[in-house]
């Protein structure tokens, strides 16, 4: 079980980087908590891409898709089959509960892992590890009473489930901007929630008119300025621009971006910045503090999650395996 590179994290960025490190000889284990490409398995169901297929591909393997823009499903199984075009090793539901350097001089990680299916425990060892785990899988929270309700979420999947009832979405963004677009679409009662004043340049280009003409349209009925105060069972309560009001729903997506685990990386020892959440590391071969360790795609922007995409995230893995390679 010695490998010389394990990568935590089997998302596009993660894939990529272990492709680099496998095409340079390296043997290499890919581990995620999940699946391969947890977090796209888990995107809205009927999603596509902003980005094109060129953009998304990995290894130089080519993303036949059909259309320029691919769905979800296409994405997920692009990326399955590049690993196993490569022959990677994967290791799925296997959560990494500690990254520590063997003290003996071997210059090998200890990795230990605990199953997600059966709570085993297990480890690993390394030379090298490379951290790409990404950030959809910690929502920004609101911090709210009642955030932890049941009929509260903060990722979305399928509106047909909401069919007849009255959903509230919180989020000014594309992730709430398409939800909220869907749910209509499908029949369902929306109303959008957002801090601001009106939608920003940064919902795509394409969808901002669609989001624009259904809210000036009334229908999809918009809250601005708005700050959600507390989650009920049935309701949401707000306050808009100093007013306190009551909104009626059967189910409520708070998508409201996401942020790195950046507690994880400070465990292993990588020092993080307070206020970006970035974590220290060379900018031409991503090397952490801690040496040997690594970080890959999008955690490398810290707490900033529109700044580093698939497109660009893909590419830390070339300059990992070249300073690997170097070693
Ligand atoms: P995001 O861009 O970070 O937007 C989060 C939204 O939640 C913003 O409107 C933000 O308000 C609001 N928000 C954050 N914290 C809040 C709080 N405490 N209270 C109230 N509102 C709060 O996240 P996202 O829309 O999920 O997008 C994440 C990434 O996924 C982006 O890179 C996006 O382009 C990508 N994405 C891709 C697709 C696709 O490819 N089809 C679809 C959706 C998203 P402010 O606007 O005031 O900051």
């Amino acid at each position: 079980m010695k490998y010389d590179v394990i990568v935590i994290g089997a998302g596009p960025a993660g894939l990529s980087a272990a492709i680099e490190a496998k095409k340079n000889g390296l043997s290499v284990l890919v581990l995620d908590k999940g699946a391969i490409v947890n977090s796209i398995q888990h995107f809205p169901t009927s999603m596509v891409f902003f980005s094109t297929v060129e953009l998304l591909e990995i290894g130089d393997i080519p993303f036949i898709a059909s259309s320029s823009h691919p769905t979800r499903v296409e994405a997920v199984n692009y990326y399955s089959r590049a690993a196993k075009a490569y022959g990677l090793q994967f290791k799925g539901n296997s959560r990494v509960m500690s990254v520590t350097k063997i003290s003996d001089g071997s210059a090998y990680f200890r990795i230990e892992i605990k199953s997600e299916i059966t709570s085993e425990l297990g480890f690993l060892l390394a030379r090298k590890v490379i951290v790409a785990t990404g950030f959809y899988d910690q929502p920004n929270r609101l911090n709210v009473p009642g955030e932890n309700l049941p009929n509260v979420a903060h990722c979305y999947r399928e509106p047909g489930l909401h069919f007849g009832q009255k959903v509230t979405v919180i989020g000014g963004k594309n992730s709430a901007v398409e939800a909220a677009l869907d749910l209509y679409r499908h029949g369902v009662d929306v109303t959008l929630l957002y801090r601001k004043e009106w939608f920003g340049k940064s919902v795509k280009y394409w969808i901002l008119p669609d989001i624009e003409n259904r809210v000036k349209n009334g229908e999809i009925k918009a809250r601005f300025k708005c700050r959600v105060v507390e989650m009920l069972p049935g309701k949401v309560v707000v306050d808009v621009d100093g007013k306190r009001e009551e909104i009626g729903c059967d189910f409520v997506y708070a998508l409201t971006g996401y942020h790195p685990d950046v507690d994880f990386l400070r465990d292993l020892g990588v020092e993080i910045d307070g206020k970006t959440g970035v974590p220290t590391h060379d900018p031409n071969s991503f090397e952490t503090n801690v040496k040997g360790l690594y970080v890959a795609g999008s955690i490398v922007a810290g707490y900033d999650c529109n700044k580093i995409f698939i497109e660009n995230g893909r590419e830390h893995g070339k300059f990992i395996a070249k300073s690997l390679s170097a070693k």
